[in-house]
């Protein structure tokens, strides 16, 4: 039981304009702003990090804005939706919510006994709020228009979409832990039974579906969590012993990461628990400062002045 997936660890996806972004995802849904910190390798654009009160893994959404990206498309060989979990009765205050900020969302539905509400974000990336069947006892970042009573815990589920399945499964099911839990029309839902939250993963087989295009308002890549970096090396070692390409361990500052593009097209990451959110700033400061990794700190003043503001 030593080496184990622990569910999601983040989902990291592209943005147009930061400012609008940022207002969506803290003001409409209400997520703490855990991390404002630049793209790596390209320092005069952002990389945001939103997640629950502590920035736990499995609640943590990433987005690289860019200003003036051209539109993603969905299709396979992508994420094609994410799922929030959300507490019961609360899915009417988000339907009015929606509304009130003029989201586009569809009626309250229901898939594998579970309700759920489906909207997009500005930028178009789809997701679903879900009342989980079991409740959800993450603690969840508390606004002054969202109590915890209606809050966004953390990942419920991420949706990939294929032509296909059999192989994404394989990796799933061979390598990540996961197990088939349930099937209904296209649509396979795996889950671990490592954690009680984050840990679903819904697989669609799609036939005839054209391949998608990974732009703006699309998901970049998901990652799965696991404790620390010898539990990384470990999974290097399977992954790589399967045939696929994985890199070599990529420090992140806030995780440790390695990354393959799982055989339906999508790139997986696996992220350690360590060092964590608040290697740079306590808990109650989170997402205040713009963090710079240390080769770039040297030139804040012009960073500064290049990134988009936010107020
Ligand atoms: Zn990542």
């Amino acid at each position: 039981m030593e080496n184990q997936i622990l569910g999601l660890h983040h989902i990291t996806a592209i943005a147009g304009k930061a400012k609008t972004n940022y207002d969506f995802y803290t003001k409409v849904l209400g997520l703490r702003f855990i991390k404002k910190t630049v793209n790596f390798d390209d320092p005069n654009t952002y990389h945001f990090y939103y997640g629950n009160e502590q920035g736990e893994p499995g609640t943590i959404l990433t987005f690289f804005p860019w200003e003036g990206i051209q539109s993603g498309r969905r299709g396979t060989r992508q994420v094609t939706e994410i799922g929030y979990s959300v507490p019961a009765g609360s899915l009417e205050f988000w339907q009015k919510r929606l509304d009130d900020h003029h989201v586009i969302y569809n009626k309250v539905s229901e898939k594998f006994g579970e309700q759920y509400l489906t909207f997009l974000d500005p930028d178009g990336l789809k997701f679903e709020l879900t009342v989980a069947k079991i409740e959800d006892e993450r603690t969840p970042w508390t606004t002054e228009a969202i109590s915890a009573s209606n809050a966004i815990r953390g990942f419920h589920h991420v949706t990939i979409t294929s032509n296909k399945i059999e192989k994404t499964a394989e990796v799933l099911t061979e390598i990540l832990g996961y197990h088939l839990q349930e099937k209904a029309v296209n649509r396979s839902r795996f889950v671990t039974d490592t954690v009680n939250q984050a840990a679903i993963v819904d697989l669609v087989e799609a036939p005839g579906e054209a391949a998608g295009h990974v732009a703006g308002g699309s998901v970049h890549h998901v990652a799965f969590r696991v404790k620390d970096e010898a539990t990384l090396m470990y999974y290097r070692d399977i992954i790589a012993a399967r045939g696929l390409n994985i890199t070599e361990k990529i420090d992140r500052n806030y995780f440790y990461s390695l990354y393959f593009r799982e055989p339906g097209g999508v790139l997986f990451e696996i992220a350690t628990d360590n060092p964590g959110f608040m290697i740079d700033e306590a808990q109650a400061e989170l997402g205040t400062h713009l963090m710079l990794p240390e080769q770039y700190e040297e030139h804040r003043s012009e960073i500064e002045q290049i990134l988009p503001k936010l107020d």
